[in-house]
């Protein structure tokens, strides 16, 4: 069966990296009838941050990827969290210290930050030099009545680099030993490092496949050494590229806004985050803006995706917003909901500057959407100042009409007059418009529009005047008109 895992560390908020992630394992997962499991990395109990499990989690649901297994849910092979799993890890490092795989060091922090030192001026990496390798089973016995608690290192084989065909990657070989030196995978407060607990948990909790970053990729030797050494099958791996801003600099370096919750906040849909990090990096058999979630796991194929890095290109966001928005008004299910929502903004955008409760109805929020429909990116555009018209009834008086032009009353009274002849479509009332101009020699067009844009909305700039008496409807205008000219 495919189980599959996001492992975050804790350590901050979830932002598009990880979404991109983890929406990867959760297609990977549907396609195959599997699971999808959360397991929160919190072994370096230095930098947990305080919520960021929890808004790990929540913001999963809001995505609308849900885990099948996870901290909050449970499953059949918890605890999800590192840091309640100890007793495994140990017991790992036991059999490792059994068979001589692994070994105490005993080497002192000063003595490590030594070496660190030493290499750094030569314009080295930092590498242990593995001495407590070598330490015969007196010396060790010796040391250990002394600190009870070492550090435990796993030796690497100097030669060994063990290839992989990488799902993504294929044929994949890095060598590992000569570089940082045998690494630590129990730290002497009974924690296991990165390597260790993943090793541990992805053979535990049976993850048959690894989709993680390519920032992983050469780590994946080390864990296939210590599945070796530990006689377990590893799973399979697949790398997915970097996902970099469009100047190629690190996500991460954008501040504040990759994070989740800025965009929930900000009013964007989970639907439209999905389709756009799923828009880079590639995995389907066609790229096109607008996929859902079903269309994506249909579409998904590891196998197209690319192995050189993704670039987002987050100004495109608003796009993929419209277009999800459009689909949800176009579905009946769906634009009941938008009313709700719709609704719930206009009360808090007006507040108590409602005047006519006749703008909640979600008849004539309904109306609305579907008037507009793909014409805004957010929700929240409806209630922008351009669209006050919708929500307040201007207050207009005939003398800020006739100071725009002195023809004021020829212009509202032949709208009236339209009304009552043609239908109410944005085609048709361009073409009427521009007729009443014409005959009104001397009077150019445009301000002919600021006339009526006035009239209908008190402001001097705004929506075009034919999309506006569209919108409120022949009923309103002639209301509007007909108070101005009073
Ligand atoms: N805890 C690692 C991270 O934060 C997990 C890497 C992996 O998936 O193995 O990305």
């Amino acid at each position: 069966a495919v189980r599959v895992r996001f492992a975050p560390s804790p350590t901050g908020f979830l932002h598009l990296g990880g979404l991109r992630t983890a929406l990867y394992n959760y297609i990977f997962a549907k396609k195959h009838q599997g699971s999808f499991i959360l397991r929160l990395e919190d072994t370096d109990q230095t930098r947990l941050v305080p919520g960021a499990a929890e808004n790990i989690e929540d913001m999963l649901e809001w995505a609308g990827i849900p885990p099948d297994e996870s901290p909050r849910r449970g499953g059949p092979v918890g605890p999800y969290l590192q840091s309640q799993r100890l007793e495994l890890y140990a017991q790992a490092t036991e059999a490792l210290l059994k068979t001589g795989a692994a070994y105490p060091c005993f080497c002192s922090t000063q003595r490590l930050e030594l070496l660190k030192k030493e290499a750094l001026r030569n314009r080295q990496t930092p590498r242990y030099d593995n001495r407590c390798r070598s330490l015969s089973p007196t010396q060790v016995a010796q040391k250990l009545a002394e600190t009870p608690k070492p550090a435990i290192r796993f030796r690497l084989q100097e030669e060994a680099a063990p290839a992989f065909r990488d799902l993504v990657h294929g044929w994949t070989r890095h060598a590992v030993g000569s570089v940082e030196g045998d690494p630590v995978i129990l730290k002497s407060d009974g924690f296991p490092t990165y390597h260790l607990a993943c090793v541990v948990d992805d053979h535990h909790m049976g993850i048959s496949h690894v989709l993680r970053g390519s920032e992983w990729l050469v780590s994946t030797a080390k864990h296939l050494l210590l599945y070796q050494a530990l006689g377990w099958q590893p799973p399979r791996f697949a790398h997915l590229p970097l996902l970099l801003n469009q100047d190629g600099s690190k996500l991460s370096k954008r501040q504040g806004d990759i994070f989740l919750e800025h965009f929930a906040d900000a009013g964007f849909l989970p639907e439209a985050l999905l389709d756009i990090v799923t828009n880079c990096g590639s995995g389907f058999t066609e790229n096109q803006m607008g996929r859902t979630l079903p269309q994506l796991i249909e579409q998904f194929d590891l196998t197209r995706v690319i192995c050189h890095s993704a670039l987002l290109d987050l100004d495109k966001l608003p796009e993929f917003n419209r277009l999800h928005l459009l689909r949800q008004v176009r579905s009946e299910t769906q634009r009941r909901q938008l009313v709700g929502e719709l609704q719930a903004l206009v009360e808090a955008a007006l507040g108590d500057q409602l005047q006519d409760p006749g703008v909640l109805d979600p008849a004539y929020l309904e109306r609305i959407l579907l008037l507009r429909q793909g014409h805004f990116c957010r929700l929240r555009d409806l209630v922008s100042p351009e669209y006050s018209y919708l929500w307040t009834r201007p207050a207009v008086r005939r003398v800020q009409l006739d100071a725009l032009s002195e023809k004021a009353d020829v212009i509202t009274k032949g709208v009236l007059g339209l009304l009552d002849e043609v239908a109410l479509t944005q085609d048709v009332l361009n073409r009427e418009l521009k007729k009443l101009s014409e005959g009104l020699a001397g009077t150019k067009h445009s301000h002919v529009m600021k006339v009526l844009r006035v009239a209908l909305s008190g402001q001097l700039q705004g929506p075009p005047v034919a999309e506006m008496m569209v919108t409120l409807g022949p009923k309103e205008v002639r209301e509007r008109i007909q108070k101005v000219l009073s």
